[in-house]
């Protein structure tokens, strides 16, 4: 069931201050009572005056809940990263660094840094989880994204192979170019045996068959035949529309280093779009568990 996205106002008001924010990665990550690290037993911390800690109530010990995060070596606050991940979930088309310099009142190189280092805590808490199964339908399609150079010239473009389970999650990944050589071991590592995968005519795909435990069905777009049936690529395609507003409306221009971090973020909204509100609250989890000796 679809659930509503977050709103603006929610946020504020549970997350009002950098308090707020730091006891919720603290009690996250380590609960609210648990065994000390040090004296073992069993405790609570509280929060350690001036400082992003928390301390052990037997024996001091202190704890620094943004260890082992994204957020442990920035000088920004963390509200402002809550922040800033919270706009990322609550919009379609991403994101602009410009933006985020705006709104926080911080530099452009510092926007720019949180936007990349969110994009990517995206791609991390999304994952890539090989699609479809016996019987099911997956659509395989590549398209070229980009691209203009520093001058404003058109730059050679980027190729990028999305995969899409129908109904299901989506997948992505830039490539050198679309021969086989480049599209068919994605396919393989991303598709499971026994898929239906459903591609235009183009000669990339031909050399999947029945051999790699797939059945392979195509409309054939050079003669203009988009839907035959239920044979079609009308999801990845739609999924490519979106990419694209989002990167020519938003981003304006997206250099090939760059470009997987972008669709990474892409595919996080796309994989979780029948449940908005857990997109945020997904990133307020996942934070990778610290390696306490
Ligand atoms: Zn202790």
């Amino acid at each position: 069931m679809a659930q509503k996205p977050s709103h603006i106002r929610e946020f504020q008001k549970r997350f009002p201050d950098e308090d707020s924010c730091l006891n919720h990665l603290m009690r996250t990550r380590f609960g609210e009572r648990f065994t000390c690290f040090k004296c073992l037993k069993e405790s609570t911390y509280y929060r350690v005056r001036g400082r992003r800690s928390f301390e052990c109530e037997h024996c001091g010990y202190q704890v620094y809940p943004t260890a082992g995060t994204p957020f442990e070596k920035t000088r920004t606050s963390l509200r402002d990263w809550f922040y800033v991940m919270f706009l990322f979930c609550t919009t379609r088309n991403g994101v602009a660094a410009k933006e985020v310099e705006r709104q926080l009142g911080v530099t452009y190189k510092t926007a720019w840094r949180m936007c990349r280092l969110i994009r990517a805590y995206m791609g991390y808490v999304d994952g890539d989880y090989p699609l479809g199964g016996p019987g099911k339908k997956v659509e395989a399609d590549e398209t070229f994204i980009g691209g203009r150079d520093l001058n404003g010239a058109p730059d050679d473009k980027a190729v990028v192979l999305g995969i899409v389970e129908r109904g299901g999650d989506v997948v992505t990944r830039y490539i050198f170019d679309r021969s086989a050589c480049n599209i068919a071991p994605n396919v393989k590592k991303f598709v499971k045996q026994g898929s239906r995968i459903n591609t235009d005519d183009w000669t990339g795909y031909q050399v999947l068959t029945e051999r790699h435990g797939y059945e392979v069905e195509t409309v054939n777009h050079s003669a203009k035949e988009y839907v035959r049936g239920d044979v079609h690529t009308n999801t990845i395609e739609s999924f490519w529309s979106q990419v694209k507003r989002g990167i020519s409306g938003t981003y304006v221009w997206v250099s090939k280093k760059h470009l997987q971090t972008y669709l990474r973020e892409f595919e996080y909204r796309h994989n979780l779009r029948q449940q908005p509100a857990l997109m945020f609250e997904l990133l307020l989890q996942a934070f990778p568990k610290v390696q306490v000796e």
